[in-house]
């Protein structure tokens, strides 16, 4: 039987489940995730589906703090690297570079989300001024929405 592969910050075993019908594995502790490349885009459009955004713009994220770099891939051990979603190294993760398993620190995915929902809808709000737009989105990624457990409500099925 095949050991069940462990968060990289808590050590815990991962659960495997779906969140909005994307496979993932979750830690139920710090609520990380391991999403595949592949399928990272479809789940972050459809957690900005899911999501009102407008209704969370207020709320500070009490979690979000220093990103920790994981350096070997859960599920295959190899090698994984480390970048800023959309270049911005608040939403850092890391990536295996064998798997494509894609580490995603606690809440982090919503920060994704929140970060193309905006620049999304800066595009279609007023695409000629969209490069005067940019500037101001960089001040307000630079909050961090809080969805308390919201990634746990999500998950159904699991082992
Ligand atoms: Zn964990
Ligand atoms: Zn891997």
């Amino acid at each position: 039987m095949e050991a069940s592969p462990l968060c990289p910050r808590c050590r815990e075993p991962f659960q495997k489940g779906s969140l909005l019908e994307v496979k993932v594995h979750i830690c139920s502790q710090c609520e990380g995730l391991l999403v595949k490349q592949g399928v990272l885009l479809t789940l972050i459009e459809r957690l900005i589906e899911s999501i009102d955004f407008q209704g969370h713009g207020n709320q500070k994220r009490s979690n979000s703090g220093e990103f920790h770099s994981v350096e070997r891939c859960p599920l295959c051990e190899s090698k994984m690297e480390s970048f800023g979603y959309m270049g911005d190294d608040s939403a850092t993760i890391s990536q295996c570079i064998m798997c494509y398993e894609t580490w995603i620190e606690n809440g982090r995915i919503i920060d994704m989300a929140s970060m193309l929902y905006r620049s999304k809808r800066i595009i279609e709000k007023n695409n000629s001024a969209l490069e005067k737009f940019k500037s101001q989105a960089v001040k307000i990624d630079s909050d961090n929405y809080f969805v308390a457990g919201f990634l746990l409500g999500l998950i159904v099925g699991g082992e």
